[in-house]
């Protein structure tokens, strides 16, 4: 039933072609096409489900997020964090701090760069786990002609890391405003874009710091994440 109508379809829209191929018969050349056109639109279904069924098992994988603090953090605030995280993704697991990643170091502002950070910490990521990086250091990414620009944090859209820092956070709300850096990013490694609600954890920070507006992850944000094993109430 559904070639038929495919095929009705196909007749239809090679009818009301102009294109013609050429030192061809009409007749010869609406057979080339009709034949051509089943060809893409069998290979087009074949693509379109193997393409559906790698996005179902990926969608049912439970990922483990690991917390990755660098020496520089204190242990309560990574305690603090984790606690935070897992009340909306509940596989978290922390892990022991290390050090930063000495290539990523940028001395002539005292700034780490975010990107190695990242692909330091990706290598060592495995599949099925999304690595969070934490530090109070000062981080850094390319921002248009500025090498260097200082960020807050810095996630790949899907990726397997990310990295937030709270160096330029409000020292009174460090912790709270932390884990909303901490979760906009992870939020970008789940696939997350920019959102345009103010108050959701996705908002673009454009340079500054709106972490005391966002309240959540508004109700399109959450959905999406749901459909990665993320919890809400
Ligand atoms: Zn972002
Ligand atoms: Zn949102």
């Amino acid at each position: 039933m559904v070639m038929f109508t495919s095929q009705r379809t196909i007749i239809k829209v090679l009818k009301s072609s102009n294109f013609a191929y050429p030192k061809m018969t009409e007749n010869a050349t609406g057979i080339f096409r009709l034949k051509n056109f089943l060809i893409y639109t069998l290979l087009l279904y074949i693509l379109s489900c193997s393409e559906q069924k790698e996005k179902t098992v990926k969608d049912n994988e439970v990922v483990t997020i690991l917390v990755q603090p660098f020496k520089d953090m204190n242990s309560g605030d990574v305690e603090f964090l984790v606690k935070e995280i897992k009340k909306v993704y509940p596989k978290v697991k922390a892990l022991e701090p290390i050090d930063l990643p000495k290539n990523s170091y940028y001395k002539p502002r005292n700034r780490y760069r975010a990107d190695s950070i990242i692909s330091f910490l990706s290598k060592n990521t495995e599949q099925n786990f999304v690595t969070i990086g934490l530090t109070t250091k000062d981080i850094s990414a390319p921002k248009g002609n500025i090498k260097n620009f200082g960020i807050m944090g810095l996630g790949f859209r899907p990726g397997t890391a990310c990295v937030a820092s709270s160096f330029r956070l409000h020292k009174k709300k460090r912790n709270e405003q932390f884990f909303k850096v901490a979760i906009h990013e992870l939020g970008h490694t789940q696939g997350l874009k920019h959102c345009p609600e103010k108050t959701c954890f996705m908002r673009d920070a454009e340079g500054k710091n709106p972490t005391d507006e966002e309240t959540d992850f508004c109700e399109k944000c959450k959905q999406i994440l749901m459909n990665k094993n993320w919890k809400f109430s």
